[in-house]
């Protein structure tokens, strides 16, 4: 029997769905069930009233789901992919004009969201995720949980890690660490413990898809490359299976039921039934009592048989939409999608059948049977926990940054500091000299991105170097100095050169919740 020492859950926030496991007294990760019983509880949280409204009911999971087609103003989704996000990103605004509740713009150009009149950051709405699946774990233990491995999709940049570990500090949740999730995903199916080998993770969810390339040597996991496309998951499963029976409707009744939530959101939980059975039936029907009044004013009782082969036409072009990301991260570290050693599936899309095959195609051999996709990337989590502790040895996790980190200087040359896909911690810095006589503050600008041009890369930050000594133009030498911790959140600090001494940085501007907002956000 193994002592547990700390209580440290591991937590897959999910787009969709998010799912929580612990380590059990002898050391092995397993799956929570929430209070239904289920391994997953959806990503979801849906308002009775403002949020300001500190005695209205917040529903989370299967209540707020339960609640999507009825309130959808009120009922928040795929907020991961809103958070640490700016309004005026070309996928933010593609992506909000497809989202039935309002996404906004923060005061800093951030994308938050609008319930009933009421701001609200992505934070702090998945802090109420993090906190029903804490309650979970707590539950389970009957005792306080305060640490928590949370995973994220390798591709996160520095704002959507940081906004991430603030919904855990809303949370009352200490991030032990911030782990990738096809990391994540490779350590739940045990490649830790297998021979050496090149994996392709392939996580297709609710609403994202990415693919990974791992390499495990030695006992080391690293992420060498990673790819995604933010806008293909089950929803757009759902949403081609939709059309085609409302256009059958149409034709078949002149029955229009896009003017009906109450109606609609019935098709919809149908579809995704039929969706989840024919991934082990070849055929099933939907059967629906009184789904409509027709022109007659007859009820229609609608029942549709669909055959898995005629559902796989409907989602063709969904399904074809895998093909660019794989090839890409194959391309990225330099190698054919055949050499891939083997495919470990994750996301719960992944038990269709026709996804397994499309990825099989690619690949040129077939994925490996991992029996609960949508708890491997949890289980790993939890794995972690147990190296961390101790529990597991002979494992290291290496990890890379997902982007590039460089600065602009007031001399108007741009710097790359710490290049893509470094092994992560990592400690990289560049030295900048005044260019006047007695300057006394140094004023540069920090980007993420690969780019040699800033104006083509995202900036995270505008910094004061402030109170450098008066001295002839040249002679004051700054060491600018980034850091990417082991979450692979960037730190920036300055000394200058000689003396060794710290010099003050001031933020001037930056992304993501300022210290100030999240300290009120924190409870207690
Ligand atoms: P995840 O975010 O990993 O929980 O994946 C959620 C997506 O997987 C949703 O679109 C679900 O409808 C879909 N899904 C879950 N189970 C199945 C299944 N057995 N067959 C097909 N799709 C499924």
């Amino acid at each position: 029997m193994v002592s547990i020492v700390k209580r440290c859950i591991g937590i897959d926030l999910g787009t969709t769905n998010s799912c929580v496991a612990t380590i059990d007294e002898g050391g092995k990760p397993v799956i929570v069930p929430n209070a239904l019983g289920e391994s997953t509880t959806p990503s979801m949280v849906s308002f009775e009233n403002s949020p300001t409204d500190k005695e209205a009911p917040i529903h989370v999971g299967l209540s707020a789901l339960r609640r999507a087609i009825s309130n959808p103003l009120d009922t928040l989704y795929g907020v991961k992919r809103l958070i640490g996000r700016r309004f005026d990103d070309p996928e933010v605004r593609a992506l909000a004009s497809t989202l039935p509740y309002e996404v906004i713009s923060a005061a800093n150009g951030d994308a938050w969201v609008g319930v009933q009149g009421c701001r609200i950051s992505p934070p702090e709405i998945s802090a109420l995720v993090l906190s029903t699946l804490r309650s979970i774990a707590e539950e389970h233990f009957g005792d306080e949980v305060q640490e928590a491995i949370i995973t994220v999709p390798a591709h996160f940049d520095n704002a959507q890690r940081k906004a991430t570990s603030d919904a855990a500090a809303i949370a009352g949740l200490k991030v032990r660490r911030l782990l990738n999730e096809p990391t994540a995903a490779a350590l739940g199916y045990g490649a830790h413990r297998g021979q050496d080998q090149r994996l392709a993770v392939c996580d297709l969810g609710g609403g994202t898809f990415d693919v990974s390339i791992v390499n495990v040597e030695d006992g080391v996991i690293e992420v060498i490359s990673s790819q995604g496309d933010l806008f293909l998951g089950g929803d757009d499963v759902d949403r081609a299976i939709m059309e085609q029976l409302l256009m059958e409707l149409r034709e078949q009744h002149r029955l229009d039921l896009t003017s009906t939530p109450e109606a609609l959101q019935r098709l919809k939980a149908a579809v995704v039934d039929a969706k989840h059975t024919l991934s082990e039936a070849r055929r099933t029907t939907i059967d629906l009592i009184h789904l409509g009044t027709l022109s007659s004013g007859k009820a229609l009782h609608y029942k549709r048989t669909i055959e898995r082969a005629e559902m796989n036409s409907w989602i063709q072009p969904v399904i074809h939409r895998i093909d660019a990301p794989c090839l890409e991260a194959a391309a990225r570290c330099g190698i054919s999608p055949k050499d891939v050693d083997a495919i470990v599936l994750v996301g719960g899309m992944t038990r269709m059948p026709s996804i397994q095959n499309q990825i099989a195609s690619i690949f040129g051999r077939a994925p490996l049977k991992v029996v609960n996709p949508d708890e491997i990337v949890a289980i790993g989590a939890a794995t972690q926990c147990a190296i961390l502790d101790g529990l597991i040895e002979d494992t290291v996790l290496l990890d890379v940054t997902s982007r590039a980190f460089g600065f602009l200087s007031e001399n108007g040359q741009y710097q790359q500091v710490i290049p893509r896909n470094a092994t992560i911690p990592t400690r990289e810095h560049r030295i900048v000299a005044t260019n006047k006589e007695d300057q006394r503050e140094l004023y540069f600008e920090v980007y993420e991105g690969e780019s040699d041009d800033p104006g083509l890369n995202r900036q995270l930050g505008r910094f004061l170097c402030r109170d450098l000594p008066e001295a002839p133009a040249g002679e004051v030498m700054i060491l600018v100095e980034f850091t990417v911790d082991v979450d692979g959140i960037l730190h920036v600090s300055t000394s200058e050169l000689g003396t060794g001494e710290a010099r003050e940085l001031r933020l001037v501007a930056t992304a993501g919740l300022t210290r100030a907002e999240l300290a009120s956000m924190i409870p207690g």
